[in-house]
């Protein structure tokens, strides 16, 4: 099964890929992570992508496609995997297609602009593994620590608001033109962001019941 989630920075993709994940065995695979951790590598498609990143805009699309295949191509995605942060504009939408890859289903996370900004500044992020957190709607039973690894829980550059309102215009410039092209291809499935992570997976489970997946 080969899932596609949309929905604005903020919206809690990450943590419903997590939740998807358990229920269905699919793996959770995030191009912010992948690109977050070929920047903490210092890789030359590291350094580059950082400059794009710090300042909220899209890394160049020959960059993302070329480790999102790397990815795909590993053992642990043969079963299925949950694409986060990717296809983030038409022309990754369509690499994707080219690539053969067939996506059973694209649900996108409708959340509120004004919400936004205020779930990004208290979400924290796991400096070791990359786990996220939400100071209120979803915090560490370790405190300042992650509870999966004990990393040190940190704040994201990207995070700050000033970065969070281009990321966000560049949502509805870039990403959001994207509901159109899955609408089409009739995949497209809809639900609300809520504040508290269970009742937005609940949304999740509605959809993944009635596609039967
Ligand atoms: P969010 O969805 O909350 O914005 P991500 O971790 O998905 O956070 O992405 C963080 C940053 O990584 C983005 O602002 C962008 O610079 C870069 N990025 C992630 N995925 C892509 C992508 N598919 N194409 C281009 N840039 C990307
Ligand atoms: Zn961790």
């Amino acid at each position: 099964m080969r899932i596609i989630l949309l929905g604005a920075p903020g919206a809690g993709k990450g943590t419903q890929a997590q939740f998807i994940s358990e229920k269905t065995g699919a793996i959770p695979v995030s191009t912010g992570k992948i690109i977050r951790s070929a920047v903490k590598n210092g890789t030359p498609a590291g350094t580059i992508a950082k400059r794009y990143i710090d300042v909220g805009r899209l890394v160049p699309d020959e960059i993302v496609i070329e480790m999102l295949k790397e990815r795909l191509k590993e053992d642990d995605c043969k079963d299925g995997y949950i694409l986060d942060g990717f296809p983030r504009n038409i022309s990754q939408a369509l690499a994707l297609d080219k690539m053969g890859i067939d996506i059973d289903i694209v649900i996108d996370i409708l959340v509120f602009d004004s919400d936004v900004v205020e779930r990004l500044c208290g979400r924290r992020v796991c400096d070791n593994c990359g786990a996220t957190y939400h100071v209120d709607a979803k915090p560490s039973a370790k405190g300042e620590l992650c509870e999966l690894c004990g990393g040190i829980l940190i704040t994201r550059e990207d995070d700050k608001p000033e970065i969070v309102l281009e990321r966000l215009r560049v949502y509805h410039a870039e990403t959001e033109p994207l509901l159109r092209h899955y609408n089409a291809q009739i995949k497209l499935r809809t639900m609300r962001s809520f504040p508290t992570v269970e009742d937005t997976a609940k949304g999740v489970l509605a959809i993944l019941g009635e596609s039967a997946v």
